[in-house]
């Protein structure tokens, strides 16, 4: 487990390695390719394909100082390509993640419906503790979000998200290479068909119900800009970011920009973390 120097995170986690989404822009790729840091001793021609590297595994569980881990940053950990026992490791750096309740762990995917179908069907143990009654869904501890780049992933990816049962959930918008509508999303009200919002407005139902009305939601929103200099490369304007930061704020959802937008936004980065 390595420090990071990603903005949200103060380290990064990776027993599950490598990704078949092939995305021009993927960092973790370009790493793999050059045969560099932990990829350097893989096999070649090889060198992306998801592999479960169990010896990291318990990597959480020896740093006692609470940290936000970012898992699977050199990789998707719900990409297809595991195969044999190895389709049980998301399983595995689950119940990692249960076991070292003290960290927060942050995981992104662009395989969000593989994501949904496999956190649909988990169960967890408070504290990773086998004593304990089983809990379905995703523990308090871990923040599950999907990667969007434009608008077409915004709409396959971010309703899968809404059904995962995530305590917290968040949408990475990196990089960001278009104008994007996301409101629906982010404010459940503006999903209500025309009859519950009248009852709303009505009062016939308590705060309760209101509240359950409310999630399941997106909590936080991160916005970046693809890194280097590379030919292709689509520098975000900056009328598309303000307008991310306005449905946000409109929905009272916590954004962050990454520090590289800090010569397109012009100002001070609004770098808030969800509550
Ligand atoms: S989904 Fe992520 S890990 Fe996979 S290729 Fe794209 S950027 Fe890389």
């Amino acid at each position: 487990m390595n420090a990071t120097n990603i903005d949200w995170a103060t380290r990064s986690w990776n027993p599950i390695v490598g990704c078949l989404h092939n995305c021009s822009f993927c960092y973790g790729r370009r790493f793999a390719e050059r045969g560099m840091g932990e990829y350097g001793k893989h096999p070649k021609g090889a060198r992306f394909k998801p592999r479960f590297l169990p010896e990291r595994l318990e990597e959480p569980l020896k740093v006692r100082k609470p940290s936000r881990i970012f898992v699977c940053s050199m990789g998707d950990m719900f990409s297809p390509g595991l195969t044999g026992p190895d389709v049980l490791a998301p399983d595995k750096v689950l119940y990692t993640m249960t076991q070292a309740y003290w960290h927060t762990f942050l995981l992104l995917t662009k395989h969000a419906s593989e994501m949904y179908l496999w956190a649909k069907g988990v169960a967890y143990y408070p504290r990773g503790d086998s004593s304990q009654r089983p809990i379905s869904g995703l523990p308090p501890n871990t923040h599950w979000g999907v990667s969007v780049t434009n608008q077409q992933d915004a709409d396959e990816r971010i309703p899968w998200l809404l059904k995962t049962p995530a305590a917290l959930r968040w949408i990475s918008v990196e990089p960001l290479q278009a104008e994007l509508n996301i409101a629906e999303y982010l404010d459940p009200w503006r999903r209500a068909d025309g009859m519950t919002r009248q009852f709303i407005k009505q009062g016939v139902f308590n705060s309760d119900q209101t509240d359950s009305m409310r999630s399941p939601t997106v909590q936080w929103v991160v916005v970046g800009q693809e890194t280097g200099n590379r030919a292709g490369r689509v520098v975000p304007e900056r009328a598309w970011i303000a307008s991310i930061v306005a449905q946000c704020r409109a929905a009272d959802v916590a954004v962050f920009m990454k520090g590289n937008l800090a010569g397109v936004w012009g100002e001070e980065l609004i770098q808030e973390m969800p509550k």
